[in-house]
């Protein structure tokens, strides 16, 4: 594991610890991306009545429908395929969500061919 970042201006290297043996060495590095993991914003979908599951996601159906008719949900935000998150998944699900509502305004009739009712 990383223990220090090492530098003056800009990163030069990484103190890193070897958990097993105790040993410490110095990596040369040029950069560092620090991945600190994904939190949900569970509390801000909760206040919305969304329904989430055990990590905190947003609940959606395989069209994107979340508990709450008319709102759907996609990409980095939702229960499904957790644990995988790309750019192609979201844009997957965001295209998915985009194609539900427009179904969901034809069905209300709230959405004629070309305008807004
Ligand atoms: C370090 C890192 C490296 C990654 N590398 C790759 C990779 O190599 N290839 C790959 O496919 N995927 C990669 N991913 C994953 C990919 O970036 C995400 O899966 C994808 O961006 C999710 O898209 P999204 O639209 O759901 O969310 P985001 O891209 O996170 O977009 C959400 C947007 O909502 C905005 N927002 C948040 N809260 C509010 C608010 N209250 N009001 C208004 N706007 C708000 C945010 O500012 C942000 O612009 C990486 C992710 C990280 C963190």
């Amino acid at each position: 594991m990383v223990t220090e970042i090492l530098g003056d201006d800009s990163v030069k290297a990484v103190k890193i610890l070897n958990k097993i043996t105790g040993e410490t060495r110095i990596l040369d590095v040029e950069g560092i991306f620090i991945e600190i993991g994904f939190e949900p914003a569970k509390e801000f979908f909760k206040s919305m009545g969304l329904e989430v599951d055990d990590y905190g996601y947003v609940k959606v159906d395989e069209w994107m429908r979340t508990n709450i008719p008319g709102l759907f949900a996609a990409g980095d935000a939702i229960s499904l395929w957790r644990g995988f998150r790309q750019i192609v998944t979201a844009a997957a699900t965001g295209a998915v969500a985009a194609y539900s509502a427009y179904q969901y305004l034809i069905e209300k009739g709230l959405y004629r061919s070309g305008s807004f009712k």
